[in-house]
């Protein structure tokens, strides 16, 4: 038996990976359920801070060694893509003893007693000291750690995303701005440079990764079955875009944005990768409930407006390895000590930065005319 202690964590993206290898540095044994296999996930790009990321994992992501460095694009902050942090936290995930990673695995049930934790799924059952739920923007694990709070509410927008190629619009582009308009449909963009697919960040080998803030698609997302209530239920593939929707993206990409950013998002449409996702947001009361804690998207969701949603979640995996450095590892009564602190520390900076986010999106929704 470790003395050390055993966690699950529900969630293997990049704060769920992130979170266990910290712990498995300390001697926890960690397991990391994901229902996703591989990379399949529709990410795009991302800041990221790279010391950050070799603080919280012990792992130098600025140089190759046993993993290759982590490629970025260098601009007023770093950019990278879903998949290369993705690639890059998987690869120290698997150099690092105590961590296993089950891919395919849905869980669907969160339980707890005074000694342990479990997590149920269809054809498995695991127990650990602790459950941390990494699991996104529509946690299940929240719904354990505050049942009076457990939805991120949409937040009048769709996010229309997606990664072009530079090479598909002929230039490399310097000049990517982005912007706002006074329109529902075309409320904002933010268009930068990224790795290109190979990690390649020679421009007009990279990758434009773009989010464009539409304000005039609540109807049809209830209509489409997205969205209920306040709850979105799904993010909205290229392949569910209706073509009258896509030709009216295409319309309002042509006449309302300026070159470069229109041609990246007509270029978008037409290799038909473009997706939704509709903005949501989550301020948290809590953080923990016993044996059971929630970190990054799980346990706060900000508009990538005032960015940093991965920093955060790194800033919570610090947090949690900090507090369960303090109470000696995760067994017994010291498991729940530790998400105790960890909530200390980090909720009201967690609730702060959603706040931001709260006023920036009402802000926005207020510049804007009726569609
Ligand atoms: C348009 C957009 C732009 C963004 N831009 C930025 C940016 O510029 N900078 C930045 O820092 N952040 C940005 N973010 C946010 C950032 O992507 C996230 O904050 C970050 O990736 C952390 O996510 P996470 O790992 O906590 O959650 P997620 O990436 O949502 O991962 C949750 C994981 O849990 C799994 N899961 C869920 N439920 C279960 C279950 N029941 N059982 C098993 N597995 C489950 C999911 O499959 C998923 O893999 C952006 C987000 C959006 C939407």
């Amino acid at each position: 038996m470790n003395d050390k202690g055993s966690a699950i964590v529900v969630g293997g993206s990049l704060t769920g990976l992130a979170v266990a290898i910290a712990l498995a540095k300390l001697g926890v044994l960690v397991r990391v359920i994901e229902q996703n296999e591989g990379m399949e996930r529709l990410g795009t790009g991302l800041g990221v801070d790279r010391p950050l990321l070799s603080f919280v994992t012990g792992v130098d992501a600025t140089r190759s060694g046993k993993v290759p460095a982590l490629p970025v694009v260098r601009s007023f902050r770093e950019t990278s893509t879903w998949r290369a942090i993705y690639a890059w936290l998987r690869a120290v995930a698997d150099a690092t003893g105590g961590v296993e990673v089950f891919q395919g695995r849905r869980v669907d049930e969160v339980t707890q007693t005074a000694s342990s934790a479990r997590v149920r799924g269809n054809a498995f059952d695991y127990e650990g000291d602790i459950v941390v739920g990494a699991d996104g923007y529509r946690s299940l694990v929240r719904r354990v750690v505050d049942p009076a709070n457990p939805i991120a509410r949409y937040s009048g927008f769709v996010i229309w995303r997606g990664l072009v190629e530079e090479a598909w619009i002929g230039t490399a582009t310097a000049s990517l701005r982005g912007g706002r308009l006074p329109y529902a449909e075309t409320a904002r963009l933010v268009a930068y440079e990224v790795p290109g697919r190979d990690g390649n960040v020679t421009p007009g080998h990279r990758q434009i990764t773009y989010a464009w803030y539409d304000a005039s698609r609540t109807a049809w997302l209830r209509d489409a079955g997205f969205l209920a209530g306040d709850e979105i239920l799904a993010s909205i593939a290229p392949e569910a875009i209706p073509s009258a929707l896509r030709d009216d993206l295409r319309r309002l990409a042509s006449t309302r944005w300026k070159s470069p950013e229109r041609d990246v998002l007509l270029a978008a449409l037409d290799h038909e990768i473009l997706f939704g996702t509709p903005l949501t947001q989550y301020l948290p009361n809590r953080l923990s409930n016993g044996r059971v804690a929630i970190v990054g998207d799980a346990a706060h969701v900000a508009s990538p407006m005032v960015g940093a949603g991965l920093i955060f979640g790194l800033l919570d995996g610090v947090a949690l390895g900090r507090a369960v450095a303090a109470a000696g590892g995760t067994t017994g009564t010291a498991g729940i000590m530790a998400l105790r602190e960890y909530e200390a520390e980090r909720l009201e900076e967690n609730r702060a930065h959603v706040r931001e986010s709260l006023d920036a999106t009402a802000a926005l929704l207020r510049g804007l005319a009726r569609p």
